[in-house]
């Protein structure tokens, strides 16, 4: 239901979680984030309940903080609100992580591939079939922005996608397909948010991404293309409500 992400110089956990409490309103039953830390290692934290819930477990046992990271706040559509059917999911043993807003429609095909190919789910969501999708892609390319592209090209349905892989960090991508989307440009720093409130603290430059759009952010680069990879020009707009 919320999205956020981060990449740049800054240890990107409370930057996430401050941007999904700023997503609260939106309501939701879960949360989570996954960072990908100084030795290039992916951590994730997901827990049905309150981002208390979530704070709290951070708390008791920390992840390694690191500058690249996503965050999510789950309104559970398929599967019920627990642990594991909560944001993010992980694929490729681990090494990337994707959240995801909406509902894929043809997941069950997919899931079917899938299965046929030996890959085993741990969720009932049909976001997971989008991760396992991607880390198929990224064994097959080695390349984030490619598995992606081929990725949101085989979903049907509404989605605000984003990943990270631990095999390229300071990268994150996102695509949407009828569900939003939005860049927040910082200095040497840039987001990603599912609506501005995500990162309205930290800047107020923002960049719109329009309908079937992906896009990939590093701490000094954006980049928006279509679906088939043509570059696009993003429009350019000041965050101007107070929040
Ligand atoms: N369909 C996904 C799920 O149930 C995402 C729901 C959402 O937008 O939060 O996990």
């Amino acid at each position: 239901c919320g999205i956020v992400g981060y990449v740049g110089p800054r240890p990107s956990q409370d930057i996430l979680l401050a941007g999904l409490a700023r997503l609260e309103y939106r309501g939701y039953d879960s949360a989570g984030i996954a960072v990908i830390d100084e030795n290039g290692a992916l951590g994730m934290r997901k827990k049905a309940g309150k981002l208390a819930v979530l704070r709290d477990s951070l708390a008791d046992a920390a992840l390694a903080d690191g500058t690249t990271g996503i965050g999510h706040t789950r309104w559970a559509t398929h599967g019920g609100p627990t642990d594991v059917n909560a944001h993010p999911h992980l694929a490729d043993d681990g090494r990337l992580a994707v959240i995801h807003n909406g509902i894929i429609e043809n997941f069950a095909a997919l899931r079917a591939e899938l299965a046929a190919e030996g890959v085993t789910f741990l969720s009932e969501t049909d976001t997971e079939v989008a991760a396992a999708l991607l880390g198929r892609e990224y064994r097959a390319s080695g390349d984030l922005r490619t598995a992606f592209r081929t990725v949101v090209n085989r979903l049907e349905g509404a989605f605000t996608l984003l990943a990270v892989h631990q095999d390229e960090p300071g990268l994150v991508v996102g695509a949407r397909r009828n569900s939003p989307l939005v860049i927040g440009l910082g200095e040497g720093e840039n987001f990603l948010g599912s609506d501005v409130a995500a990162f309205v603290e930290h800047t107020r430059s923002a960049l719109a991404i329009g309908q079937d759009q992906i896009v990939a952010i590093t701490p000094s680069e954006v980049t928006v293309t279509d679906f088939e990879g043509n570059a696009v020009e993003a429009q350019p707009f000041e965050v101007s409500w107070d929040a």
